[in-house]
């Protein structure tokens, strides 16, 4: 019975790391960590909330049979649609840059 002898691959689990895609906690995109830059990431830096804006403006025109609640929009820059491209970019942050 011929042992084989298997070779332990070197720790180099960081080098591969380096080029391993990553998923930003923010815009949800998977990334290469060496194509990151500081204005690679697109998100809302706020929530998409539901209430009246805080200077009271109108941004969403209501229908008529809107319920209230359909004015919706985001707490940061005002835009009424949840697909709204961000408002603010900056570097794309994984889930394991904590
Ligand atoms: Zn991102
Ligand atoms: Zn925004």
């Amino acid at each position: 019975m011929a042992e084989i002898q298997k070779h332990h691959k070197p720790q180099k689990d960081e080098d591969e790391d380096k080029d391993k895609a990553k998923t930003c906690k923010r815009c949800k995109l998977s990334y290469a960590p060496s194509s990151n830059h500081s204005s690679a990431c697109r998100f809302h830096p706020s929530f998409f909330v539901s209430r009246r804006h805080d200077d009271q403006r109108r941004y969403y025109e209501l229908g008529p049979d809107d319920p209230p609640y359909a004015a919706k929009f985001y707490d940061c820059c005002g835009a009424e649609d949840p697909e709204a491209p961000g408002c603010t970019t900056s570097t794309h942050v994984s889930y394991d840059d904590d």
